[in-house]
């Protein structure tokens, strides 16, 4: 580490570090990336939004992206296909009703992050791999950071602000106690690689699958293509539902045989990276942001995968807070709840509420319905491309309500 004192320091280099780190260093700031892992590193959650592509867009790492696709085999994605038992339904995101991009890829996230990283030290972020931030002590203007380098040598480093970008690390929930209970209950996901060229019809690689157990509404399946032949495959469900097996990988693969669609075209055998599961991983904060910190990404707030959220709320909470950052660089006072907390949560509420619908059936109820309203269906298309925050949308306002309205009127 090249010296004693930043403007910023991030702690995580995934992509919401990458992102406000990308930005700052553009605007001038000396910033210091502080990552715990070595990348390329394998991470979950390969299925990005459209909405996710303007953020990258506004930190100038787009066309390192679209560059990279075809060699980091990142799928073109354009939308979700929604399977249960015989029904069988598509959202194309191009019918969404908000203005923005209209397709997104599925990435490799071992290559996805690492470009991104690239592009954050391109733009003059001082990056540490194998560098992990273990405290923290609040100065008069500031934070001294406790870092342990690759050499397991403790340093002291100072910042003037410091951001949270540890996804699940949680790095500042835990040190300053800011750690508040989800309200979700504990789920359990457990998920492989495989090699899947020759699919059942209907499908289109350019679309993620997301498919219900026919016994268990609240358990459900990720089939995320990318563009090698190859997919991530995935199966959720409140932690009890792997106990009668004898391991997490026999658990995937009974249940697997047990979903009608995605049966015939995965199999045991095609599993390229193995196994492996997360339990509990939803999470909440008691505050955003305070006295010369905020979180980003993860680190503040996680959900739910099932609507693949994770990766554009992190690079839109990225986005939102290095404005922020800078005028807090500046001399000025920033009021982080009402610039930052509220608008940010204005979106993830929204998700919130997709959330709650998907797993208590309201939501799955809507999106099975035949036949579908086209001009619903347009709003509808606009959250599951990511646009949470489009107020011009009636479903991102009071959208738990309206999702009753319409579930009860699907099922009259
Ligand atoms: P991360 O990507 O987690 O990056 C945090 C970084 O901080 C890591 O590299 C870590 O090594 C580093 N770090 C941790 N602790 C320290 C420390 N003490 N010091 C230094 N560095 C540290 N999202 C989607 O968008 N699409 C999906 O399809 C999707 N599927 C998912 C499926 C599952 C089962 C789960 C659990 C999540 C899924 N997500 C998905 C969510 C997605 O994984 C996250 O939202 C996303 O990675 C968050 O990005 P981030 O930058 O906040 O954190």
């Amino acid at each position: 580490i090249k010296q004693r004192q930043y403007d910023v320091i991030i702690i995580g280099a995934g992509p919401a570090g990458a992102c406000a780190a990308a930005q700052l260093a553009r605007a001038g700031k000396q910033v210091l990336v502080v990552e715990r892992q070595q990348f390329p590193r394998f991470s979950i959650g390969e299925s990005l939004l459209p909405h996710a592509m303007q953020f990258l867009a506004q930190a100038g790492m787009l066309d390192a992206i679209n560059a990279a696709a075809e060699r980091c085999a990142f799928q073109f994605k354009d939308g979700a296909a929604f399977h249960n038992g015989e029904q069988y339904t598509t959202f194309d995101f191009s019918e969404k009703t908000s203005a923005g991009p209209s397709h997104t890829y599925q990435v490799k996230r071992e290559q996805f992050d690492l470009i991104l990283a690239e592009q954050a030290q391109q733009a003059g972020a001082e990056l540490h791999y194998q560098h992990s931030v273990e405290a923290i002590e609040p100065l008069s203007q500031g934070h001294r950071l406790g870092i342990r380098d690759s050499a397991q040598q403790l340093i002291q480093v100072d910042a003037r602000f410091v951001l949270d970008a540890s996804g699940f690390g949680r790095v500042l929930p835990k040190l300053l106690d800011l750690e508040a209970p989800s309200e979700f209950p504990v789920r359990k996901a457990i998920f492989c690689h495989v090699r899947c060229e020759q699919m059942a019809a209907p499908f289109n690689r350019n679309k993620i699958v997301i498919a219900v157990h026919p016994q268990q509404r609240d358990m459900w399946f990720w089939l995320i293509p990318f563009a090698d032949g190859t997919a991530s495959l995935g199966v959720v469900g409140e932690p009890r539902f792997s106990d009668d097996y004898a391991d997490a990988a026999d658990a995937l693969w009974q249940l697997v045989s047990e979903q009608p669609y995605l049966r015939d075209f995965v199999a045991r055998e095609q599993v390229i990276r193995a196994e492996q599961s997360l339990t509990g991983y939803s999470a909440n904060v008691k505050q955003l942001a305070g006295d010369g910190y905020a979180l980003l990404g993860n680190a503040g707030e996680f959900l739910d995968p099932v609507f693949s959220s994770g990766v554009t709320i992190a690079l839109r909470s990225a986005c939102q807070a290095v404005p922020l950052v800078l005028r807090e660089l500046a001399g000025e006072s920033v009021d982080w709840q009402q610039q930052y907390s509220v608008p940010l949560r204005r979106g993830i509420e929204t998700f919130r509420h997709f959330v709650e619908g998907w797993y208590d059936g309201r939501f799955q109820d809507v999106v099975f319905y035949e036949p579908q309203q086209a001009r619903i269906k347009a709003m509808i298309c606009s959250i599951l491309a990511g646009y949470a925050w489009d107020e011009n949308n009636p479903y991102t306002q009071d959208s738990g309500r309206r999702l009753t309205v319409l579930s009860e009127l699907c099922q009259s």
